[in-house]
């Protein structure tokens, strides 16, 4: 792989935003999927490489050492494909597999509404069987790249009043493009323009678009949220490559008239980074060990997910205060990347719905009133 990657990887930085990127992200997606590195877990009839798990952590430090830019469609390729090998159809895998594989086809995650985020079981947008459609009407927010999606992975009431409201819940892949479908994108605080509000008025899906049953959504839904808060060594190598950067930044700037990595608070408070990067790395593997050991991810995923979203922010803010007054600059460094810090405390389960996990599948406290 090492070598495939010294071959491949494009040089230079990649474009940053609009069609350019796009473009950009396609063509590294389909070299990717060509070469037969684009979802090495999945299995082999599927186009993957039926890796393991330990093989599918060498795969990412792999990536990341070779600083290879990221996987367009990246809730299809992480979430939204293995849902589909895992609980799809036969139909259904061969329609949709191949296009994330090579990124032909980009999908976004349709789960957030305004009244329906850590309480996500209140959902409301509504999808009703007319013949062989879906017809569904309402909205979702904060849906990450939906301007750019085909698809989306969209969870919807099917059942009014049902006895649980985890129940009458179904996961529809729903076209994108179609006049029933809008989006309005969200201005956000880094300045980027990621997030959409999704707007869905008559929109249509075959019958036949429901992943898993009909009314069984939640469990479709919580498998994806599974593979979503398992990419934990994802978290604990940006932190890592978070902390390389600061410390370069340290090296080659000064302040006084001295340069930063010689200030002894400074120093003092890069190596408490360090031994809180390191530990990090070895949660992971610990979480890795349970993993191998039991067959499936254990709660720490969400310690995982806690502590390095947590620790990125602190320590992007930290950075950006090195350059004083300066920081309120959008060009200086890490301002962008401190303000984007926010949202990772955020995504996949708030700090504080990761700390309810905790408490109760962890260290058995009582469990949190909910509604
Ligand atoms: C970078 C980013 C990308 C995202 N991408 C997508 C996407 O692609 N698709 C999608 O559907 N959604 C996406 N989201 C939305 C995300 O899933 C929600 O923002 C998240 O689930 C929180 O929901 P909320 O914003 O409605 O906040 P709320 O649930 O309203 O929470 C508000 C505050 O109350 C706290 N709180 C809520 N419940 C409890 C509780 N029981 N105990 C203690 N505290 C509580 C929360 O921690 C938070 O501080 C994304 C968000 C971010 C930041």
């Amino acid at each position: 792989m090492r070598g495939w990657l010294d071959q491949h990887v494009p040089r230079g930085r990649p474009p940053e935003d609009g069609p350019e990127e796009i473009r950009f992200l396609r063509d590294w997606q389909r070299t990717l999927a060509e070469g037969g590195w684009a979802g090495i877990s999945w299995p082999r009839e599927y186009g993957g490489r039926g890796a393991t798990l330990m093989e599918q952590v060498i795969y990412q430090e792999e990536m990341d050492r070779a600083d290879a830019p990221r996987q367009i469609g990246w809730f299809g390729i992480t979430m939204g494909g293995p849902v589909i090998i895992q609980i799809g159809t036969e139909a259904q895998k061969q329609r949709y597999i191949p296009k994330i594989l090579n990124g032909e086809e980009i999908w976004c995650q349709g789960y957030s509404e305004p009244n329906a985020g850590s309480d996500l079981a209140s959902l409301r947008t509504r999808a009703v069987l007319e013949g062989d459609h879906w017809v569904i009407n309402g909205s979702k927010i904060w849906t990450s790249s939906a301007h750019q999606a085909d698809l989306c992975f969209l969870l919807c009431r099917t059942e009014d009043n049902p006895p649980d409201k985890h129940m009458g819940i179904s996961a529809i892949i729903v076209d994108m493009h179609q006049p029933g479908v809008r989006t309005r994108r969200l201005h956000q605080m880094n300045d980027e323009r990621d997030f959409n509000e999704t707007y869905f008025e008559n929109a249509l899906a075959p019958a036949d678009c429901v992943v898993g049953e009909v009314n069984k959504g939640w469990q479709a839904a919580v498998a994806v949220l599974g593979f979503e808060r398992g990419g934990s060594i994802g978290r604990a190598l940006g932190v890592a490559r978070v902390l390389d950067e600061v410390v370069g930044y340290c090296r080659t700037h000064s302040r006084g008239g001295r340069p930063l990595i010689q200030d002894p608070l400074v120093r003092g408070q890069l190596a408490a980074y360090h031994g809180r990067v390191h530990a990090a790395r070895l949660g992971f593997y610990r979480n890795l060990t349970h993993w191998l050991r039991e067959g499936r991810p254990g709660p720490e995923g969400s310690m995982m997910k806690l502590y390095c979203s947590e620790l990125r922010k602190e320590m992007l803010g930290f950075a950006a205060s090195l350059a004083g007054p300066e920081a309120m600059r959008w060009d200086s460094a890490f301002t962008e990347d401190y303000l984007t810090s926010f949202g990772g405390t955020i995504e996949a389960g708030t700090s504080e719905i990761q700390k309810n996990t905790l408490g109760e599948r962890v260290l058995g406290l009582p469990k949190d009133i909910r509604n």
